[in-house]
């Protein structure tokens, strides 16, 4: 099937409220134009140099999404445009966000990713360090930053429970932040899916997919 007809069977098997992240990672810009021209906006990457070269070539109107780890001393390349940063799993890369954001007189929006696998590979932050940040000072002045949500990726297994046990956590977990309430955090979305769980992340209370093979078909490498 081509990216036009992937990108339709998927819009039409998720709900409205749920967005779509057509996941462009190591793809071509002559595939992201195929999307883009079915009418896809958003689109997600993981590697901030390749980002970088993707928004410089392609239409203004697209929402770039940062979906990988975030090293503190790249934030500065893409802090002029980039639309949400799903990982950011530090406090001192949310205050490195905070900084950049300021030299260009913007907010980002971010997402806090939780570590909701089980695999030692995976990044993010445990639901009690989540706190403590929400709780600091410090955090509550960071006013050129906009926590929005949290992201969490489920472990790569084909047991189908513990994927969506994960899922569950990472909800749970947003519903225990909803109760923080400051002017930078305002929690809304719940960013969980990908290829080949999507549907469980939805049924489980996903807002945000992040869908990269089954729009492009799959990647050699990373
Ligand atoms: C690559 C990637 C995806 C998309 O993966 P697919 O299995 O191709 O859909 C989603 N989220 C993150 C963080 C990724 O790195």
């Amino acid at each position: 099937m081509s990216i036009k007809e992937n990108l339709i069977e998927i819009r039409n098997n998720i709900p409205k409220n749920v967005s779509l992240i057509a996941v462009s990672k190591t793809k071509p810009i002559s595939d992201i134009l195929e999307a883009y021209n079915a009418g896809q906006k958003a689109f997600g990457e993981n590697k901030i140099q390749e980002m970088t070269q993707k928004y410089e070539e392609l239409p203004k109107d697209i929402e770039w999404h940062m979906i990988g780890h975030l090293q503190s001393n790249k934030v500065k390349y893409m802090a002029s445009f980039v639309h949400l940063i799903h990982g950011v799993d530090s406090f001192k890369t949310l205050k490195e966000i905070n900084k950049q954001a300021l030299k260009h007189n913007r907010i980002i929006n971010c997402l806090l990713q939780l570590k909701i696998a089980k695999e030692e590979t995976k990044f993010g932050l445990s639901i009690n360090n989540t706190e403590e940040i929400l709780n600091s000072e410090e955090f509550k002045n960071l006013l050129n930053i906009n926590i929005i949500g949290v992201m969490g990726m489920a472990s790569f297994v084909d047991d189908e429970n513990i994927i969506r046990n994960e899922f569950k956590t990472l909800k749970k977990h947003f519903n225990k932040l909803e109760k923080y309430s400051t002017t930078n955090f305002n929690p809304s979305t719940i960013s969980m899916g990908m290829s080949g769980d999507y549907k469980i992340a939805i049924e489980e209370g996903s807002t945000m997919v992040r869908v990269g093979s089954a729009i492009f078909g799959s990647r050699n490498y990373k």
